[in-house]
């Protein structure tokens, strides 16, 4: 009959997932930093070297020779959009090669890895499956955890008083002071304060400010519009009489929190095994001592999100699972000579350390890195005006074909770090230049070969080589 099909069918549903956990462990791997730190074309690079291996010598399962086969699989959550592997790599190494579409919302991918155990056991056992989903998310979302522990009051305060020391901030920060919260409240004018408050985020992110949040301001998904998003810090009134602005705007504040930013921890953030988030160091050094403290201070949030116990909501979902490994990166490697890696490393593992002390961090294994998703340089010795210079050689977005120094990046990362250093007048000796390089053309990939990069296969040792 259906009802005994209908429970046959279910059995054999809890059976197979059952089966799955126990035989085919799954690894969560979310990739996530602020816009245009270097995820999508990570998550394409790392994609297309994996099912390709043969430029992933330090993989050791790789090295060992384990990994039989690697390949894509349908994902297992049916309502996220798939990340889009195929289309970014067409982007990446077709005819006109670009740049892809960047991450603007949650996105994931599943790849699963034939491998053999190792040592006596693989003659016990036969090859088992593993999968990874990777998870791409924007490091804006993470930034939102901090919004839990806010009422919209201090929230307001806190974010006009950050405003006032950014220039990109003045047209906001004049109309809600002259704001009266108070006054009845009228949609319109709801309407008016976000946008103009979504425009202030807008130019922040474009001068490299790396708070921009409330994270779905600028990466709204499929929310763009709706009164959750419809908000604006406003200076508390004397009085907030029923049905004032203020109110109302306390109120989407409290929405967005609720239905928003908490949905996201429990879908995505709460189930990750492991982590790796991106940095455009390079990016930061080159605009400046402020750019690199902004990015300086958003690391040690985002560390915060995963240190066990900061959010009492967060540990009470979490019920103790904890992230095994994170590990932060610097990206686009590429503008740099191999000569000078180590330093751009040992900054971003000063970076790390001093994240690690502001946001009071144990409990996963962390590490750093210098890295490049999809190399678009080659290297060459140069001699300009008598000097021997280490370059990276690529194609400018024009078509011309450029060698570029960008300058050295200290040896000891103090130099740059040290509190000293902020608001310094000589940033680094010469401007630390930087250029865009665009993905070289007829790319030359062969079979079995995945498209170049830096480092890849040591982060995917690092963050799951010993679940392979
Ligand atoms: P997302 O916003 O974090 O997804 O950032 P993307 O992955 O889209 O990268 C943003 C931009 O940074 C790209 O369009 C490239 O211009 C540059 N970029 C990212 N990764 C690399 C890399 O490995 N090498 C170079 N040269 N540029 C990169």
């Amino acid at each position: 009959s259906s009802i005994t099909d209908g429970i046959a069918r279910t059995i054999e549903g809890a059976a197979a997932s059952v089966s799955e956990a126990l035989f085919e462990p799954v690894v969560r791997l979310g990739v996530t930093g602020l816009s245009r730190a270097g995820k999508t074309v990570f998550i394409t690079g790392l994609v297309a070297n994996l099912l390709d291996r043969g430029r992933m010598p330090q993989v050791q399962a790789q090295a060992a020779g384990r990994i039989e086969a690697v390949w894509l699989q349908p994902q297992p959550d049916l309502t996220l959009p798939r990340f889009d592997y195929e289309g970014h790599l067409a982007a990446l190494t077709g005819d006109a090669p670009r740049w892809p579409e960047s991450t603007r919302a949650v996105s994931e991918l599943r790849l699963s890895f034939r491998v053999r155990p190792e040592g006596w056991l693989s003659g016990l056992t036969g090859p088992r499956v593993v999968h990874l989903d990777i998870v791409d998310y924007p490091g804006e979302w993470l930034l939102d955890l901090a919004l839990l522990d806010k009422t919209y009051a201090d929230w307001s305060e806190e974010v006009l008083s950050r405003l006032a020391k950014r220039p990109e901030g003045a047209a906001f920060l004049a109309t809600a002071r002259a704001e009266d919260g108070a006054l009845p409240f009228v949609e319109g004018k709801a309407q008016a304060l976000a946008a103009l408050f979504t425009a202030y985020l807008g130019g922040a992110r474009q001068a490299g400010w790396a708070d921009c949040t409330p994270g779905r301001f600028l990466l709204p998904g499929d929310l763009a519009g709706s009164p959750a998003l419809t908000f604006a810090p406003l200076p508390k009134p004397g009085d907030t009489p029923r049905g004032c602005l203020w109110r109302e705007m306390e109120r989407r504040f409290e929405g967005y929190k609720a239905q928003v930013v908490q949905p996201f921890f429990r879908a995505h953030f709460a189930r990750i095994d492991r982590q790796v988030v991106l940095a455009d160091v390079l990016g930061a050094i080159h605009r400046g001592p402020q750019a690199l403290e902004d990015l300086r201070r958003v690391m040690a949030d985002v560390l915060g999100a995963f240190r066990p116990g900061r959010n009492g909501w967060l540990t009470a979902l979490l019920g103790g699972k904890r992230v095994e490994r994170i590990l932060f990166a610097a990206t686009k490697a590429d503008h740099l000579h191999h000569s000078q890696h180590g330093a751009l490393t040992a900054i971003m593992e000063a970076m790390l350390r001093e994240a690690k002390d502001r946001a009071e961090f144990a409990g996963a294994l962390t590490g750093a890195m210098s890295l490049a998703g999809f190399r678009a340089t080659v290297e060459e010795t140069v001699t300009r005006e008598g000097r021997v210079l280490d370059c990276v050689t690529g194609r400018l977005e024009d078509g011309r074909v450029v060698a570029m120094y960008p300058g050295r990046l200290p040896d000891d990362p103090a130099r740059l770090l040290s509190p000293a250093r902020q608001g310094a007048e000589r940033w680094l000796e010469a401007e630390f230049g930087m250029m865009s390089f665009a993905p070289p053309l007829r790319m030359a990939v062969r079979p079995g070969e995945g498209p170049p990069h830096i480092r890849l296969d040591r982060a995917v040792e690092f963050l799951i080589g010993d679940r392979l």
